[in-house]
């Protein structure tokens, strides 16, 4: 099927500067073939969309989700993070049925379209039903099971099974990334085990980094290091990252931080809302 969008305002991200111009955009199927001026008026197409005074730009990434959270928004807060997972969230998370996970997942990718999001990088458990659903609505996304110290090995074969299916696609929508969960609920093996697994599937990892300060709190005390000393001696960043959050990071982090491959993952709104760091 072909379209034709004519008197669009283009926004393409072509070099270091972002170029608004008007344009003609004409698609072959889910292929963009041409992005031009005044393309033929006459050129033959099923369907014709006039974009006047409208904007088309490239879909927005969301670099850190837990989609199948959403039916949890607004539920007990008002709590410090560690407290809000502990004694709110992890409770129910208990009861999450496989149906509930394809739902809230689906729910998120719904308001990620209605935002104009069109990629997400996402971690969490019950992973096969989240890729469910963002299939079923044609998202692209980024997707790993989270491990944690206490549930690596089921975690450890799905992330091996799906990457098969889906890294050796090149036409797939999903990826899979390796998900250490955070420092402070992996040990020093587990971190080892992801960072080895992402090495032999070839791609990438997702943590949470220095969220808040009673994490790099636990972390000192536990080794005697800052997280982000902590991942790097186990050399995660050996592989390319996402690191959510990253909010206590000091300058020697940052010295860290210039070399890795990949990048931090910002979480304004999740931040502001933790009170993070007086943001
Ligand atoms: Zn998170």
């Amino acid at each position: 099927m072909k379209t034709l969008i004519t008197n669009a305002y283009v926004l393409d991200m072509v070099g270091d500067f972002a170029n608004i111009e008007k344009k003609d955009i004409l698609i072959n199927d889910n292929i963009i073939e041409k992005i031009e001026k005044d393309i033929d008026k006459n050129t033959i197409v099923d369907q014709r969309i006039n974009a006047k005074n409208m904007l088309i730009m490239p879909g927005l990434i969301n670099t850190h989700t837990h989609l199948a959270m959403s039916i949890f928004r607004g539920y007990k807060t008002d709590k410090k993070l560690m407290d809000w997972l502990e004694n709110a969230i992890f409770p129910v998370e208990d009861k999450l049925e496989p149906e509930d996970i394809y739902w809230n997942s689906y729910l998120s990718c719904l308001e990620m379209i209605k935002s104009g999001t069109t990629t997400c990088n996402d971690m969490y458990f019950g992973m096969d039903k989240t890729i469910e659903a963002i299939k079923a609505t044609g998202l692209r996304a980024i997707v790993a099971w989270s491990i944690k110290d206490d549930s690596i090995k089921d975690k450890i074969e799905k992330t091996r099974e799906y990457a098969k299916i889906y890294n050796n696609d090149k036409n797939s929508k999903i990826k899979i990334f390796v998900s250490a969960d955070a420092p402070y609920t992996c040990n020093p093996d587990t971190i080892k085990l992801c960072v080895d697994l992402a090495k032999e599937l070839n791609t990438g990892l997702h943590i949470h980094l220095a969220q808040t300060i009673d994490e790099e709190s636990k972390i000192k005390t536990r080794y005697n290091k800052r997280s982000t000393e902590y991942l790097s001696d186990l050399d995660v960043f050996d592989v390319p990252v996402v690191l959510a959050h990253g909010i206590y990071v000091s300058d020697s982090d940052i010295e860290i931080l210039k070399n890795i491959q990949g990048g931090i993952s910002h979480n304004p709104i999740s931040d502001c809302k933790l009170s993070s760091r007086n943001l």
